[in-house]
């Protein structure tokens, strides 16, 4: 191991893991019907509740994150039925797909990659469908572009047609304000491995009333779903001493148990807080380095700081070099945006010198590659942020003498 070379994730998933996170998935695997793990997935099931701040049961999968947005189209789209997406990025693309797959007739509203999707085109849309569309399929943070969405308006919307709305938050949930209940949203996915500080494998569908009803009369006109069917996961998680249908991943539950308390601990504001300096000083930072931001200012873009590659740079070199010669992983661009621009992912158990060792480490690379940056100027500009904010930069360590 070259010390030397520590590596940092800077990834918008999977992303680091907290020490007592990693050390709870080496204690002996627990039988899944034993009183010992269902109190521990009653307790799961509860915290997840604060997180997607819901009252209503979040049904969890053992699947990646789009495990979760497949549950959300195979339970409510019968072959034929209209849906409409409405995307901004590749995630937003990934809708359009999964509604193809389950025979939906998809309607496809595509902003352009680095702008928001406009409430005001998705109305145009449903009204030119004459209130045909059965349900509405949106992104919440689009980690493709950094963009966050107005999910609130576009839910608004939605409802006015008599739609469901349906949001992907697989990246942005933990990190920027969703409010399930309190704005209505009708379904939102989200997967383990982003803020929830766990390992991927892990995929929930918050689901509220409304969407149970409408995968029920779905499934009278054919929809289709076992593994993830929502009636059979609900029937399970919502008895006395929840039960799931499957054999759960008791492992990765455990991990999520713990990072949730970690969350519970910080409370929901405080980690929203947390993510809004991390954000806004790499945002700094990369202004202050003389770059330029990608998709609209935003005081909640604070999943992933998304960097247009100067003049003159190899995009793709930018993340490759920072990973091989400092150890440090950033993601670069994908599909059209491939080495246009780079992310930087802040979304999880990251704090402000995970920031500062990035910054610093991009500034490097940058010089390397000839551009024309001023070594530290950037990292100047993140510690104004992390010193104006004042918050405290560490725990005490409890058994330092
Ligand atoms: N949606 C968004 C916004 C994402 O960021 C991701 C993962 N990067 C996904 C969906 C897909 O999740 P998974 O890879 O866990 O299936």
């Amino acid at each position: 191991m070259n010390v030397f070379q520590k590596d940092y994730l800077m990834t918008a998933g999977p992303t680091p893991l907290p020490p007592p996170v990693s050390q709870v998935m080496a204690e002996p695997i627990l039988y899944h019907r034993s009183p010992v793990f269902i109190e521990i997935y009653e307790r799961v099931l509860r915290r997840l509740r604060t997180v997607f701040q819901t009252e209503r049961e979040v049904l969890m999968f053992a699947a990646s994150g789009t495990g979760a947005m497949e549950s959300a189209v195979s339970n409510l789209i019968a072959p034929g039925d209209a849906a409409l997406v409405a995307s901004c990025g590749k995630f937003g693309q990934r809708w359009a797909e999964l509604c193809d797959s389950y025979g939906a007739r998809t309607l496809h509203l595509e902003a352009q990659w680095g702008e928001r999707v406009d409430p005001d085109e998705v109305d145009r849309a449903l009204s030119e469908a004459s209130g045909e569309v059965k349900a509405v399929y949106t992104t919440h943070s689009e980690t493709s572009t950094g963009v966050i969405n107005d999910v609130r308006a576009i839910t608004e919307t939605a409802h006015r047609h008599g739609a469901v709305v349906c949001v992907d938050a697989v990246s942005g949930l933990g990190v920027v304000d969703l409010p399930v209940d309190e704005w209505e949203l009708d379904v939102v996915v989200a997967g383990s491995q982003k803020a929830l500080m766990t390992p991927p494998g892990l995929a929930f569908s918050a689901v509220s009333e409304r969407a149970h009803q409408l995968a029920g009369e779905a499934r009278e006109r054919g929809a289709a779903s076992y593994y993830f069917d929502w009636a059979r996961t609900l029937e399970g998680q919502a008895k006395q001493q929840p039960d799931s249908p499957f054999t759960p991943a008791v492992t990765l539950v455990r991990a999520l148990d713990v990072a949730l308390a970690m969350i519970e601990e910080e409370t929901l504001e405080g980690v929203f807080a947390r993510h809004a300096v991390l954000g806004r000083a790499a945002r700094e930072a990369v202004k202050a380095l003389g770059l330029e931001l990608f998709g609209p200012e935003d005081d909640n873009a604070n999943v992933v700081t998304v960097v247009k590659v100067p003049e003159g740079v190899e995009g793709t070199a930018i993340p490759k070099k920072m990973r091989q010669d400092y150890g440090i992983t950033i993601a670069g661009g994908q599909s059209q945006l491939k080495g246009r621009i780079i992310r930087i992912a802040h979304c999880g158990y990251y704090g402000a010198f995970d920031i500062l060792s990035t910054i610093a480490a991009l500034e490097m690379t940058l010089k390397e590659l000839g551009a024309d940056v001023t070594l530290g100027a950037g990292v100047s500009g993140a510690q104004q942020v992390f010193l104006e904010a004042g918050i405290p930069m560490a725990q005490p360590v409890a058994s330092a003498p």
